[in-house]
């Protein structure tokens, strides 16, 4: 019995993450001839059809991507780097650099805080990366793990270094922030469901190949 609004057999499914990720995947897409038949940021669907037939779009929280693709609720999926390395799991292939999107993940604070070696609480939405930096280091990092609005913490208190994203720096600065070490760059990815790649290898490779020709 098949339970799924579209059945498998008649096409694909591609979650991509909300916000910033999808206003500049949306651009890419279209050069890739692929048009969601509904505004994508009005519409209430929470499945949308595009241009390309059978090629059906779900819009959805950043994190939420790697889940739904390694279920193979999504075939492919459109996330940030930090968000997978984050998640951290094999399950799925990884086949293109979309190269949007792009920001620094790094280490802040607030200008002349010195921190010693075993003492430091960084706040970050980025938990595991964090501890795997830090752990790298050899330096004991309590890691404090928070959902939002990092640059916060160290103006009250909470820690003395963040582990955020930083794009232009302004966000930083705003808040009398500095940057201070950088982990490594970001950009989202387009990522596959490993059973999908096998049982609907001709759609998804004639995908990959239309949306990377579109990176050109
Ligand atoms: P900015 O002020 O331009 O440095 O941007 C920093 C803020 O935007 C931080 O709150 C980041 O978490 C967020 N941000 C920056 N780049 C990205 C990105 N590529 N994806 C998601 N969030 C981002």
């Amino acid at each position: 019995m098949n339970n799924k609004l579209i059945p498998e057999s008649e096409g694909i499914i591609l979650a991509v993450s909300k916000g910033r990720i999808l206003d500049q995947a949306l651009p890419l897409l279209e050069r890739a001839g692929i048009c969601p038949k509904e505004d994508v940021n009005k519409s209430r669907k929470l499945v949308i059809e595009t241009t390309r037939a059978g090629l059906h779009l779900v819009v959805i929280r950043p994190t939420d991507v790697p889940t739904f693709v390694e279920y193979g609720a999504a075939d492919l999926g459109i996330t940030g780097k930090d968000v997978l390395m984050e998640h951290d799991s094999s399950d799925y292939y990884e086949p293109l650099d979309l190269k949007i999107a792009k920001c620094r993940l790094m280490v802040a604070g607030l200008p002349g805080v010195e921190v010693s070696n075993n003492r430091i609480r960084v706040a970050t939405k980025y938990a595991k990366i964090a501890r795997d930096y830090y752990a790298k280091r050899g330096i004991q990092a309590e890691i404090i793990k928070l959902y939002g609005s990092m640059e916060l913490a160290p103006l009250v208190g909470l820690s003395e270094r963040i582990v955020d994203l930083v794009d232009t720096g302004n966000t930083l600065k705003a808040n009398g922030l500095v940057p201070m070490e950088d982990i490594c760059e970001i950009s989202s990815r387009l990522i596959v469901n490993k059973a999908a790649m096998k049982t609907k290898h001709a759609l998804i490779k004639q995908l990959i190949v239309t949306i990377e020709d579109s990176l050109r």
